[in-house]
């Protein structure tokens, strides 16, 4: 298959993707989170097509990006009453809410569940395709199912040319992990997935909110309340294993592991002492720019030829704990604590 590149710069290249859209095709977009994997959400074939692009497994639910609030209504059953000071304190931006879904939701779109996940994204592109299209856009990352999601229009390319009929280049996108799913359905409101928008600040507007067990623990043998949680996920080709410690104990014990294709992938404060090569994904407490960096710094470790790589663990708190989540997932919760 042919895939088209557009500029985003390209007025008339957004109204055909928006076209293709309408027309049952499928386009990756640049959101603000990461790049997504589009196709008109109404659409139980156009939707199956992103399954088969990503080899998504079918049970993994799809998020539905909507580009202003009236475009929810017709996609849920009931509209609880804490959603509108979420989604008036978050959106447009990385906060996925999931609502019990209506009829028109195909179930392509839930993976099968009654439930269905929906977010307004913040990035002026997507919001725009959304509205040349006129209908909302079911969007996964725009990723081979499994690798890292793709942060840089090159990522996109690199795993969907040939298998998809356009990418929007955006640039880089500026969170770079995935939203927080949270699920609204119950009396208490659950943290599924964590991302962009914390824990914290969602207390704030809303009050106590959990943290479903699956976001730091391995939970084999049920089934995960976000099937895309489950344990393997966003993995590079390299084998992950993740220490925790501090920069000293870390240092120390990555250089005694030197060897074929040992690399690290450290903080900022790590690196003069590595003997090994290494990759930085930012300053130890600067979780937005680990958010920012993790997945591209995954993919590069394939590229240079890392066969183990051996990656500082961050702390669980704010944003770092969706870096961690993912760490996790990448390593397969390998994880020793020194
Ligand atoms: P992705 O679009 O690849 O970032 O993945 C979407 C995430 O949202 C996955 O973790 C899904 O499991 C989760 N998700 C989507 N819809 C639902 C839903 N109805 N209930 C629970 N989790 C969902
Ligand atoms: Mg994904």
């Amino acid at each position: 298959m042919y895939t088209e590149i557009i500029s985003i710069n390209d007025k008339e290249g957004l109204a055909r993707a928006a076209e293709m859209l309408k027309q049952g095709k499928v386009v990756a977009l640049p959101t603000e989170t990461v790049y997504g994997l589009a196709a008109n959400a109404l659409d139980g074939e156009a939707v199956r097509k992103i399954f088969k692009a990503k080899g998504r497994p079918q049970d993994n639910p799809l998020i539905v990006h909507v580009a202003d609030f009236e475009g929810i209504y017709p996609l849920v059953d009931n509209v609880p009453y804490v959603m509108k000071k979420l989604a008036g304190a978050f959106w447009p931006g990385p906060l996925t809410l999931i609502f019990k879904k209506s009829d028109i939701v195909p179930l392509e779109v839930s993976g099968g569940l009654d439930t269905v996940a929906i977010r307004m994204p913040a990035h002026p592109v997507i919001l725009e395709v959304i509205r040349l299209a006129g209908v909302p856009l079911a969007a996964p990352s725009a990723n081979l199912s499994g690798s890292p999601s793709p942060t840089i229009s090159r990522h996109v390319i690199d795993d969907l040319s040939g298998r998809i009929d356009a990418i929007v280049d955006g640039g880089d996108c500026e969170v770079g992990v995935e939203s927080t799913v949270l699920d609204i359905t119950r009396d208490i409101p659950c943290i599924l997935r964590p991302g962009g928008i914390t824990k914290e600040e969602i207390e704030r507007v809303a009050g106590k909110v959990e943290i479903a067990p699956s976001v730091v623990e391995k939970i084999e043998g049920q089934r995960a309340l976000s099937p895309g949680m489950k344990y393997k996920h966003y993995s590079p080709r390299a084998r992950v294993v993740l220490v925790r410690g501090t920069s000293k104990d870390y240092v120390n014990y990555v250089n005694g592991l030197i060897g074929d294709g040992v690399f690290a992938l450290c903080f900022d404060e790590d690196a003069k002492g590595l003997e090994v090569p290494y990759l930085s994904y930012g300053s130890c407490k600067d979780y937005n720019a680990q958010a920012k960096l993790l997945f591209s710094k995954l993919r590069e470790a394939d590229e240079k030829g890392a066969k183990l790589l051996l990656v500082h663990s961050t702390e669980p708190v704010g944003v770092g704990l969706a870096v961690y989540n993912r760490l996790l997932r990448a390593a397969e919760f390998e994880e020793i604590v020194l």
